[in-house]
């Protein structure tokens, strides 16, 4: 009987192929040469669909329980900057579109395509400090945590996520919503002073203010629709606060519209070493809406001083719980960011965002909702304020002066009453969004979203810089853009 060769197996044959050729240096502006068999043989980095270990990587690659349906032709998991050189060229010949995977926190799983290479670098995650200097080099699969472990002790920190799992890949990338941004340029995309970027060619490139600009701009702030592999970032450290305090006032969900008045006015007044934050969660005793106000300072009597303002508000008088000048640090932080028993950190997610300027009027749109929702782990997180001013020579270009994240979680197999409670949500917030977040919204449900991620620039000169970078479409698009 003859074979019935279909272009799958075609490709699958060339990836089995391996061609014998050695490694070639990966100096910065050297190409490499593809050789398969290093990533199939021994040391097992490749697998195909048809591979018995296929589904267990594929499921490995999301961060959370979820496991969106699509299916990559190849996984690959380089383990050093020339391996993701390698594979990338790899890809190319072989025609298989790659994407990037560095810790699979993207909740609408924008790491996951239908066909081509996946090329996970979760096995990069080292970081160098260079402490005259005030910066260091960190790899994409570094978590935030595992970043402040490494820069505290040498007196440094920096604008990690909110969740100490969360890697500084598609963090950074997109942008990165961090604790104490507003001391620390904002959006925290602003301190990638470098980047080192494998490029369609296969080619390591360099890029800063000087070499490669167009490339520089984008790798702060494209997020998914960035046009190269990053494979390690040079970052600008801050001086680590050594007090970190905190105060929180937990309300009823009828007052959440109130206290989201009461962050309103204390944005415009709070100074950079303060972070607001507003969290809508459901406790034992119902749903509660629950403002905090942390400062990050030197000294413990400066932080004393800036939350005694929020402990005199006639608002604080009216919560029903105060828990006022808790001492806290990051690692304290991170460890409490990913406890199961609060519905932290664990469980099947969807997330859409919006930016607006009308923070209360958003908060009073999608309460009763809030209340409603099928899931009692889902929250919603408000950053209150953000430092609006957009960063020069960045993608990201799409603020407003409050950010919210509806956070669908559940715990059982219930996805499309989530999914659907997410969506609900989304569409009650969506007259009152100046845009949104590219890290955090679902392109595949709805590609206008990612788009609103953007200014009308931006948009066009990404567009730009991405045919330029790869005429040949080495790189998926954004989700839901191709
Ligand atoms: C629990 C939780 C907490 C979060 N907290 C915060 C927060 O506090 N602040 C905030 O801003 N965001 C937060 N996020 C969102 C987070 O920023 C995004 O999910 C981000 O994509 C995570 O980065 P990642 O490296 O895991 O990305 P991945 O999921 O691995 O990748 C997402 C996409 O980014 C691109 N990509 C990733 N790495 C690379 C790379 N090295 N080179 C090229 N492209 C790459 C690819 O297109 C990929 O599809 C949170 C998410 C979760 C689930």
């Amino acid at each position: 009987m003859t074979p019935v060769y279909t272009a799958g197996m075609r490709r699958r044959n060339l990836l089995r192929a391996g061609l014998s050729a050695p490694l070639a240096g990966a100096a910065l502006g050297g190409c490499v040469t593809p050789d398969a068999q290093r990533f199939q043989g021994t040391h097992r980095r490749m697998v195909l669909r048809d591979d018995p270990d296929y589904e267990r990587w594929r499921q490995g690659m999301a961060w959370q329980t979820f496991k969106h349906d699509r299916y990559p032709d190849a996984i690959a998991r380089p383990r050093t900057t020339l391996e993701v050189a390698e594979a990338v060229t790899y890809a190319r010949r072989n025609r298989l579109q790659v994407v990037a995977r560095s810790g699979g926190h993207n909740v609408s799983g924008a790491f996951l395509r239908d066909g081509g290479m996946l090329l996970d670098l979760g096995a990069l995650r080292g970081a160098e400090v260079d402490v005259s200097r005030g910066s260091a080099w960190v790899e994409p699969a570094l978590w935030s945590r595992n970043l402040a472990r490494v820069l505290e002790p040498q007196g440094f920190a920096f604008p990690y996520a909110h969740c100490g799992t969360v890697p500084m890949g598609g963090y950074l990338l997109g942008g990165g919503v961090g604790l104490n941004g507003d001391s620390w340029g904002g959006i925290a995309c602003a301190n990638i002073l470098e980047a080192e970027v494998v490029l369609a060619s296969g080619e390591l490139v360099r890029v800063n203010a000087e070499q490669r600009p167009d490339l520089y701009w984008a790798v702060r702030g494209a997020g998914t629709g960035f046009p190269g592999v990053v494979t390690r970032y040079r970052l600008k450290l801050h001086p680590a606060p050594r007090v970190l305090l905190s105060s929180a006032y937990v309300f009823t969900l009828a007052a959440a519209t109130d206290a989201a008045r009461w962050m309103e006015r204390e944005r415009r007044a709070a100074p950079e070493d303060t972070e607001l934050m507003m969290l809508m969660a459901h406790s034992p005793q119902g749903p509660v809406a629950i403002a905090r106000f942390v400062a990050f300072t030197a000294e413990q009597a400066r932080a004393e001083q800036l939350l005694a303002r929020y402990a005199a508000a006639p608002e604080a008088h009216k919560a029903l719980v105060r828990m006022e000048r808790v001492p806290t640090t990051f690692e304290q932080w991170f460890r409490e960011s990913v406890d199961a028993s609060r519905g932290l950190g664990f469980g099947s997610y969807g997330v859409e965002t919006i930016w607006t300027d009308r923070l209360a009027e958003s908060i009073d749109a999608v309460a009763s909702a809030f209340a409603e929702a099928p899931s009692a782990m889902s929250h919603i997180l408000i950053s209150p304020r953000i430092h609006t001013a957009t960063p020069e020579q960045a993608a990201f270009s799409m603020f407003g002066e409050a950010f919210i994240g509806v956070y669908s979680v559940w715990a059982d197999g219930a996805h499309a009453a989530n999914f659907a409670w997410l969506e609900h949500c989304a569409q009650l917030l969506a007259p009152f969004a100046k845009g949104r977040y590219v890290n955090e919204t679902d392109g595949f449900a709805a590609p206008e979203r990612v788009r609103s991620a953007f200014s009308e620039e931006a948009w066009k000169r990404l567009a730009d810089v991405r045919e330029r970078e790869d005429r040949q479409g080495v790189f998926h698009g954004f989700p839901g853009w191709g």
